[in-house]
């Protein structure tokens, strides 16, 4: 199966999450072209294997019993850049660096880059989660979007996509490949200026955020208020279960204190959504993907 492309069997996902938790992917492959990817996707639906696009898994809980089926790490060709003259267009591999992405946009002057400034993983997780915060979300500059889906390969328009607060649209199965990015405010010059906001910025995050091993934000904040609030209006900061503890920094944080299983993540997470639900009566939204539970 899979022949021609690299493809582990049984290998750890842990090291692959910023959590750093998660048990074997029943097949890993690394495609380096879309075709390649389509070839994997195909073979795997002919043998009805489930597939899971990994980006940087700093949005993922991977259960401890790993995933059956074929998770796909795009490599190659899907990790290249290419800018325009104008400075006002990009053209970004969806397995680029999302830091890096971030880093290059500043440079070119592009101010809207400082509303994901500090957002780790891959450019194909942030399409995929519409990263940002409330200064701004990669969505508002991506026009367009080259994906892959076992029927063949599309084009998405930005208005196909239904960017929202941390909310996309795209096609179930399409596995984002390469997007089209368009600032027409781009203004090089500002380079100095933007650069030593987003250092305030990462500042900011440090004192704001836990330093051990995360997801981000568990939760998505429900509208007009914010899931971290609540969670520590019910008095949960420190709470754990095993390794997993919810942050004493930041209560939406739940955080691996070194040894921490998904099992106990999952459970410390339920259980603040439940209080909350029973305190508030807002049900809790997860932001984390939950694989294989
Ligand atoms: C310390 C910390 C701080 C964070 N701060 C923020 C923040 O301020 N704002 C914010 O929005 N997020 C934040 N996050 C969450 C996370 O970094 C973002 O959601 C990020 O964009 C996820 O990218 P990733 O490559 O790591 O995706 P992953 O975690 O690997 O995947 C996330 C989802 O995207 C899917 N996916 C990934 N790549 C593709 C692709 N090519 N095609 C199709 N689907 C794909 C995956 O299948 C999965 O469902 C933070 C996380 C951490 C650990």
């Amino acid at each position: 199966m899979f022949e021609g492309i690299e493809v582990q069997e049984q290998a750890l996902l842990a090291p692959y999450t910023t959590l750093h938790i998660g048990g074997p992917a029943q097949y890993l492959a690394f495609p380096k072209n879309q075709d390649e990817l389509l070839s994997l996707l195909q073979e795997a639906n002919a043998h009805h294997l489930p597939i899971y696009l990994l980006g940087g898994g700093s949005n993922l809980l991977v259960n401890d019993d790993g995933v059956q089926g074929l998770v796909i790490y795009l490599a190659g060709d899907f990790a290249q850049v290419e800018i325009s003259d104008s400075k006002d267009h990009i053209w970004v591999g969806t397995a680029f660096s999302f830091p890096k992405l971030t880093r290059l946009c500043l440079e070119l002057g592009w101010e809207i880059a400082l509303g994901w400034s500090g957002v780790p993983g891959l450019v194909g997780g942030a399409l995929k989660m519409n990263a940002g915060t409330r200064l701004g979300e990669i969505g508002e500059v991506v026009c367009q979007v080259e994906a892959v889906t076992p029927a063949g390969k599309l084009i998405l328009s930005h208005d196909q996509m239904g960017f929202a607060y941390r909310h996309t649209a795209f096609p179930k199965d399409a596995i984002l490949c390469r997007a089209e990015l368009y600032y027409p405010q781009a203004n090089p010059q500002k380079k100095a200026e933007l650069l030593a906001k987003a250092s305030q910025l990462a500042k900011t995050r440090k004192a704001t955020q836990p330093k051990q091993r995360s997801a981000g934000s568990m939760f998505k904040n429900p509208p007009g208020d914010y899931a971290g609030r609540l969670i520590e209006a019910c008095g949960l900061k420190g709470t754990q279960i095993g390794g997993a503890c919810i942050s004493q920094v930041h209560a939406n944080f739940i955080v691996n204190q070194g040894q921490a299983t998904a099992k106990e993540m999952l459970a410390l997470s339920e259980f603040a959504q439940k209080r909350v639900y029973d305190q508030f009566g807002i049900e809790l939204e997860y932001e984390v993907r939950r694989w294989g539970f």
